[in-house]
């Protein structure tokens, strides 16, 4: 018995699969095709059942004849679609690039790689001890309420305290120190670091670099040795610095570095007209000073017999001073504004 079902089946599966339709055509349509064959064997039919056969034989030619019109026209189609005209020019895709900070850290990075510093990066959650008491700020001292901090719901820890977002790189000093042990530490932590501020000129989450440097017979001339090192290799080797007497709790003496301002090349006047970039010839860039013995103490190392400095930047105020950047609203760095991303 002829299983038209089955041919179907096959048919439905061969068109659905074929790129050459003529082929298709000759095998179930052709001379000897299939359905030529079904009726060449209308003669081993029994008489009452011919006609319900032939029938059957006409509306699977039919429905055959129809399925391969149209798969035609489909085909024909997509060739006209997928045709390729290589003179025409090519399209191009928008693509990403890294974030300007990313690249300016991966700078800052390597040019304090080149002298021995070794990258190392520590917790964005801590305990407020490392934030503040091992860095020579006790419970009840004024200088943290310059921090402004965020607090993490979780028990205190009875040595520890509470556990902080981490507001500054400074933490990483006192773990460094206990990581080494025994000096020299020739340390650069760059890391995010948060503050619950948000306004032009603050967001609550920003990068800082830390520099730490502990020997025997530390002192000022290798920390403005190294500063002037870093300016000139990033902003440029006709740039100067001046270290300008500051307080911090963590060192001292505590400075401020500044950095010759590039428009005026550093006189403070410009055309005989006070500069507007700098005003004075100087631009605030960090702060610095020689690592204070309680912090010494703190990490583990002894006071009489190691000194140190410590500096920490801020690498989106590098950036925007090294491209001379006037960025009105400093949030604009991380509101991820595709127009700014695409600048660089
Ligand atoms: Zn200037």
């Amino acid at each position: 018995m002829i299983n038209f079902e089955e041919i179907k089946n096959q048919f439905d599966k061969d068109i659905k699969e074929t790129k050459e339709i003529e082929k298709l055509e000759i095998k179930y349509l052709g001379r000897n095709g299939v359905i030529n064959d079904l009726l060449k064997k209308i003669k081993e039919i029994p008489q009452e059942q011919k006609k319900s056969y032939g029938q059957k034989v006409n509306e699977l030619k039919t429905s055959i004849k129809r399925l391969i019109e149209v798969k035609r026209k489909e085909l024909a189609g997509k060739k006209s679609e997928v045709f390729f005209d290589k003179t025409l020019p090519g399209k191009s895709y928008p693509k990403g690039s890294l974030h300007p900070i990313t690249y300016t850290i991966e700078e800052i990075a390597n040019i304090f790689q080149k002298i021995g510093f070794v990258r190392v990066s520590y917790p964005e959650v801590e305990w407020e001890y490392f934030a503040f008491e091992a860095l020579n700020m006790p419970k009840d001292h004024p200088a943290r309420d310059d921090f402004e901090t965020f607090f993490i719901n979780y028990p205190k820890d009875k040595k520890y305290g509470k556990i902080v977002l981490s507001p500054h790189t400074s933490s990483g000093q006192t773990r460094e120190m206990k990581r080494v042990k025994e000096p020299p530490i020739r340390m650069i932590n760059i890391a995010k670091c948060y503050r619950p501020n948000w306004d032009i000129t603050h967001v609550p989450m920003f990068f800082q670099f830390e520099g730490l440097c502990v020997d025997h017979n530390i002192n000022i001339t290798h920390l403005k040795g190294t500063i002037n090192y870093f300016v000139k290799n990033f902003f440029g080797k006709d740039r100067e610095i001046r270290l300008r007497p500051c307080h911090f709790q963590f060192t001292e003496p505590s400075f401020e570095v500044d950095v010759s301002c590039k428009v005026c090349g550093g006189k403070g006047l410009l055309n005989n007209k006070k500069c507007k970039v700098c005003k004075s010839g100087w631009l605030e860039l960090a702060g610095t000073g020689m690592v204070h013995p309680n912090v010494l103490k703190a990490g583990g190392i002894d006071p009489n017999q190691y000194s140190g400095w410590a500096f920490g930047f801020g690498p989106e105020r590098c950036m925007m001073m090294k491209e001379e950047m006037k960025i009105d609203d400093i949030r604009i760095l991380y509101n991820g504004d595709i127009r700014f991303l695409e600048q660089f």
